[in-house]
């Protein structure tokens, strides 16, 4: 969002972050006393789950459930962007397992806030099924809203020509709700200033350290999911040498990073997947939109590494059942994300609500989401690219000697 030489609205949030800091430390009583700035501003972010999701989730889906696009190449694309994005998680909830970010943080258990008991993994499951939609809704109780998004996106895409003006509609409430969410995100440097002054001022400044090793985690899982997942897709399911592969694909990693956008990155990758790559237009032109808008691997890494680091902070137990949750909801919140800047973090409040985590969380770690975001909006974009080049080769559409030769 930075334009030119203003500092733009992540640089105000970044300042936000770092002006907080020294705020709560020496003037602590005003920093409690104005605590209400950054409860607005959560208040704001609760406000925009529910339609945000629903919205935006039933677009998603009537979008995948277009007859043609459900061909065989769909289906494929599907499976690659849906694997990769659970392993995506599941690398990333074993790196913060192991380094455990979170390590000498605690914050007292919120105000209110009780710890979850732990559902059997069938009765998770069946919940998934709303039985009132609507009292869903109302509640945003999150997981049976999103199975009947998705319920309601097919049957709508399948409705054919009467299903149209509700699916055109509901394009347009989304759009709507990521207005509002560019909009709300202006108030987010005050908000997160609030919050940080609230945090340091309660706590302490030493309970910044863990956010540094919060980055290095999420960075390290980043690095791990491109080295082995990406290397792999590329090597053994498209024949390709992976160096030369991101040699290829340098350039839309690097506009990813700096945009923190797979929408703004798209016309770039479209145009070096098919001029650089050798990939086919008329592939390209379906798998790279369907995977800017559902396919989010370095996503559902952030997500997964910060709802542990979250439940770490606030010392709430996770069983195994928690875990499978987390894998279920980072995959389905990336589906969910908007490939706009910080929308990520949006979403995180998704996977959080689903676990019964603290959503304060959110608020925690928007001050340092934009380093994240750069990290994980590079690796969105290029999963994207990785599937569609092993879709490509598997469909005999694209000769690997055009990225071999690179
Ligand atoms: N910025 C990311 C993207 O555009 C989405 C996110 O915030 O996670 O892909």
């Amino acid at each position: 969002m930075a334009e030119g030489r203003r500092i733009g609205l992540l640089g105000w949030i970044l300042i936000g972050f770092v002006v907080g800091v020294p705020f709560g430390i020496f003037f602590k009583d005003a920093s409690i006393s104005m605590s209400w700035m950054g409860d607005l501003f959560l208040r704001l972010l609760k406000m925009l789950i529910v339609p945000l999701v629903f919205f935006s989730l039933v677009t998603g889906t009537a979008s995948i459930s277009d007859p043609v696009k459900l061909g065989r190449v769909g289906v494929k694309i599907m499976v690659l962007y849906l694997a990769t994005t659970a392993i995506a998680v599941t690398i990333g909830l074993i790196v913060a397992a192991i380094l455990n970010p979170a390590a000498g943080m605690k914050l007292a258990p919120v105000a209110g806030f009780k710890a979850p008991t732990v559902p059997a993994l069938k009765e998770v499951l069946l919940n998934l099924v709303p039985t009132n939609p609507f009292d869903s809704l109302a509640k945003g109780d999150i997981l049976p809203v999103i199975a009947f998004a998705m319920f309601f996106g097919v049957a709508a895409a399948l409705a054919g020509d009467k299903g149209k003006a509700i699916v055109g509609a509901i394009e347009a409430a989304a759009e709507a709700m990521y207005k509002l969410t560019t909009i709300i995100m202006w108030y987010a440097p005050l908000g997160v200033f609030s919050l940080i002054a609230t945090t340091v001022a309660k706590q302490g400044p030493q309970v910044l350290l863990p956010f540094i090793n919060l980055i290095l985690t999420c960075y390290l899982a980043y690095f791990l999911h491109v080295a082995l997942i990406y290397t792999s897709i590329v090597k053994f399911l498209a024949k390709v040498n992976p160096f030369k592969f991101f040699k290829g694909a340098f350039e839309i990693m690097m506009m990813a990073f700096v945009t923190r956008s797979s929408n703004a990155t798209l016309p770039v990758t479209m145009r070096v997947s098919e001029e650089k790559l050798g990939l086919p237009r008329n592939l390209i032109s379906f798998t790279l939109p369907l995977g800017a808008t559902v396919n989010m691997d370095g996503t559902a890494i952030y997500q997964g590494i910060a709802a542990l680091f979250i439940a770490a902070i606030y010392n709430v137990p996770l069983g195994f059942t928690q875990y499978l949750m987390i894998i279920l909801l980072a995959t389905l919140a990336s589906i969910g994300t908007a490939g706009v800047p910080g929308a990520g973090l949006i979403m995180l409040a998704m996977v959080l609500q689903g676990v019964g985590l603290p959503l304060e969380g959110v608020g925690l770690i928007a001050g340092i989401d934009v380093i994240l975001d750069m990290g994980r909006t590079c690796l969105n974009v290029t999963g994207d690219v990785a599937c569609t080049t092993a879709v490509a080769y598997s469909e005999g559409e694209f000769s690997p000697q055009t990225i071999n030769n690179l």
